[in-house]
């Protein structure tokens, strides 16, 4: 029956078969972007829409399996307990959960519904992957900082003390999709460094992936190559504390290697890495598309969207990305200079 069929035989029809399709439209977006993280297992069941009420308010509800790595024991939901709903308002609000275990599959971020951030939507289901993240003790919470809050969080080590604190991956895509702990010294963190697998790895190899994000770490390790990161691209000083660096240091030895993955929009990351370990360092560059800039900027993009999650075609492009690696030199601290500059200014006008 076409939309105009209904519509002439009963407008009440007509407006559930609207919302339907609607919804269905609504849900597409969302279904692709699932089916592409964890593969077609996970695609949100369109074909059983079912009837539900929540608080007064009518909903289609359609069964989707769990994307929590703990939803169980065997990390797998066997018969899917997860569903999504969309209203029948016309708010179209979409609201879903888990009959398990009880948390959201999806979750509305400023542009928009996407995937919850959990081990395994952050691992894209790929095994490798996601046990690296298990190894490094990387947990999904249900809240951060005291608030509701779906994460996955990051242990890092901060300078001080060696003390452990948590990086908060509270959404998968888009701005403000890392939250730190509060009262958490971020510019002091780093992730990886203090593991003993990754320090034998580094003194192995006798080499080192810088990276701005430990998610971007994570993967360059699930590919063999010992990798760590600090907490975003401003927080290169935090190499410059005198446990982390000494420790990177001593583990490299003289002829060590520091690789630095420079994202395109961060230019000067390489610079403030040497700046802070006082040493020479190799600068990685990602490839950019003209069609689309961030598409292959980081370790995991370049995985997913160049690589197609193939691990041996990943450790060839990095491989040559590291033989392409151009030196450059630490330079003196430049801070000094502009605030000489700024004081002297006003006399100089006087004059
Ligand atoms: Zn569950």
């Amino acid at each position: 029956m076409t939309e105009t069929q209904t519509k002439r035989s009963n407008g009440a029809t007509l407006q559930a078969h609207y919302n339907f399709s609607a919804i269905r439209d609504h849900l597409q977006a969302l279904n692709r972007r699932l089916v592409d993280l964890l593969g077609d297992d996970y695609a949100i069941e369109l074909d059983d829409p079912q009837q539900f009420t929540h608080e007064g308010e009518t909903f289609i509800r359609y069964k989707i399996r769990c994307v929590y790595y703990t939803h169980n024991g065997d990390h797998y939901d066997h018969d899917p307990s997860g569903w999504i709903a969309v209203s029948q308002s016309d708010s179209n609000r979409l609201i879903s959960g888990c009959w398990v275990c009880k948390r959201p599959q999806v979750i509305k971020r400023p542009d928009g519904f996407q995937p919850a951030p959990t081990l395994l939507t952050l691992s894209c289901n790929d095994p490798h992957l996601l046990k690296v993240l298990v190894a490094f003790d990387c947990k999904e919470v249900n809240e951060v900082n005291g608030r509701d809050q779906i994460a996955v969080a990051f242990p890092v080590t901060y300078a001080d003390d060696g003390s452990q604190g948590f990086h908060y991956r509270v959404a998968l895509e888009g701005k403000g999709k890392w939250l730190h702990q509060k009262d958490g010294k971020a510019s002091e963190a780093v992730f990886a460094l203090h593991n003993q697998g990754i320090q034998q790895g580094i003194q192995k190899k006798r080499m080192v992936v810088v990276t701005e994000s430990p998610v971007d770490a994570a993967t360059l390790i699930a590919a063999g190559f010992p990798a760590i990161a600090v907490l975003g691209k401003g927080n290169a000083d935090a190499l410059a504390c005198d446990q982390h660096r000494k420790t990177l240091l001593n583990l490299l030895g003289d002829a060590g290697v520091v690789y630095v993955w420079v994202e395109p929009d961060a230019k000067d990351f390489t610079q403030k890495v040497a700046n802070a370990l006082q040493r020479p360092v190799k600068v990685i560059t990602p490839p950019v598309p003209e069609e689309d800039p961030k598409a292959l900027k980081d370790a995991k993009r370049l995985w997913v969207n160049y690589c197609g999650k193939d691990w041996e075609k990943f450790k060839a492009v990095i491989n040559e990305l590291l033989q392409n690696a151009t030196e450059i030199a630490p330079q003196p601290e430049p801070v000094y200079k502009p605030k000489i500059v700024r004081v002297r200014r006003p006399f100089e006008e006087a004059v």
